[in-house]
């Protein structure tokens, strides 16, 4: 028989590791019940009211469409700059303020010499050595003006209402909600605004050569670019393969919380602010609701605008940039598969063109298209495809003896070419096969 002492012993071990699983119990079923009020109060500030009343200042004519390098452009930032000093961010430009001003030519040498200025501001990190370290979240609000030779529409007010006043009423209220967290992300936030996305990045190319906050210190950058379309509450996250756990750290909150669409893709999607910062090894999500026809055409108007969807899209990343900002592990930097920057240049405008010279075929591709195969949703005036023959609504379906399943098939597909090869498309139009010799830009 145990003895007295061995009981109570024995019994006092039981009740120890019972009282710990009790306590282990309890304080996870206590944290998953009761999620931070203060989050979810800041989560449901940001409205679909508050980020269409900037799309509305945006997209009126007085901007003219924004276009670097002019009044309206410059009346873009400087809404920017005040919202940030309203909001309360610090400031990392000269003299204190939010502003890094630059010039750039419009044409790589030539053409006149634009002034623009990028708009950034910062909240700072609670944790004495992490607040060290930023997360960027990030978009551009220039766009196309009256459009110039480009457009297909010259002369034409272009509002740009998805690309890019979205995302920068993404932008501001995301910099609105992060400040008013009472209990701050343990690193800091830097909020930037580029200008002269459409001209060749060059807000962004400017930025990682003049970094205000050091990029050896600057862990991962959210870039919103076109999120005001969103449709069946779908949205894409570009870029995951840049740093892996980011798409099961979204997918679980996307689960959890907002529980919209969402397709979190490896592959990079379209090259745009986040592009130079990946160049310099920062991971990178790039948000977008989706590609349209209306891209850098007049159409691209406020109308169309789900500002619903936007707050969806918005509250998410908010949560994604927290999480990011507040965990101790940093995000790890992993280079994408090879054919991974392609699709920079399938949508063959020649305003992306900084990036490493791959060959183009020039159509937009339709990245929510659910056929097999890579739907066109646009060919540009002038390029390969255009000039073979190509129309919008064609699936391409082979290219050469390759099989294209999907617009990124594509995208790798080029990767392996090079500008003047000559190739042959099979697509399916009207459900019928054509195939087309092109040669390669
Ligand atoms: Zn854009």
């Amino acid at each position: 028989m145990m003895n007295l002492k061995t009981a109570t012993r024995v019994y006092g071990l039981f009740f120890l590791i019972f009282t710990l699983i009790s306590w282990v119990i309890l304080s996870s079923s206590v944290l998953r019940a009761q999620p931070d009020k203060n989050i979810e109060e800041t989560v449901n500030q940001i409205t679909a009211k508050e980020l269409k009343k900037h799309v509305v200042f945006l997209t009126s004519p007085e901007l003219a469409g924004r276009e670097a390098g002019t009044a309206g452009g410059k009346k873009a930032a400087e809404y920017v700059a005040e919202e940030f000093k309203n909001i309360g961010l610090k400031t990392l430009g000269p003299d204190s303020s939010y502003f890094q001003e630059f010039s750039t030519r419009a044409m790589s040498n030539r053409g006149p010499l634009l002034e623009m200025s990028n708009v950034l501001g910062y909240i700072e990190g609670s944790d004495p050595i992490l607040k060290k370290e930023s997360l960027v979240i990030a978009a551009h609000f220039d766009h196309l003006g009256l459009g110039g030779p480009m457009s297909g529409s010259p002369g034409q007010l272009h509002p740009g209402a998805d690309d890019n006043a979205s995302g920068t009423a993404g932008l501001i209220e995301l910099a609105r909600a992060f400040t008013s967290l009472t209990e701050k992300p343990k690193r800091s936030i830097l909020f930037i605004a580029f200008d002269g996305e459409e001209i060749r990045m060059a807000g962004s190319n400017h930025y990682v050569k003049n970094p205000l906050w050091p990029l050896d210190n600057t862990v991962s950058i959210i870039n919103m670019d076109q999120i005001g379309r969103s449709t069946e509450n779908g949205c894409f996250a570009f870029g995951a393969q840049s740093s892996p756990g980011s798409k099961e750290i979204l997918t679980e909150l996307n689960q959890n919380t907002s529980k919209i669409n969402l397709a979190v893709v490896d592959m990079p999607g379209m090259g745009s602010d986040h592009s130079p910062f990946y160049e310099n090894k920062i991971p990178y999500l790039h948000f977008m609701s989706g590609m349209n026809p209306d891209r850098h055409t007049p159409g691209d108007t406020i109308d169309k605008i789900n500002a619903d969807g936007m707050e969806k899209i918005c509250r998410l990343i908010f949560r994604y940039a927290l999480k990011i900002a507040s965990t101790d592990q940093r995000p790890v930097y992993k280079e994408m598969a090879p054919g991974a920057m392609g699709q920079n240049q399938m949508d063959g405008s020649p305003d992306r063109m900084s990036m490493k010279r791959k060959p183009q075929l020039g159509i937009v591709p339709d990245f929510q298209g659910s056929e097999k195969g890579c739907k066109i949703l646009e060919v540009k005036d002038d390029f390969p495809a255009a000039l073979a023959g190509l129309q919008a609504g064609d699936i391409i379906i082979k290219i050469d003896k390759q099989a294209i399943t999907r617009p990124q098939d594509l995208s790798a597909l080029l990767e392996t070419k090079k500008p003047e090869d000559e190739i042959s498309v099979i697509v399916l139009r009207n459900a019928e096969e054509k195939i087309f010799k092109l040669i390669l830009k």
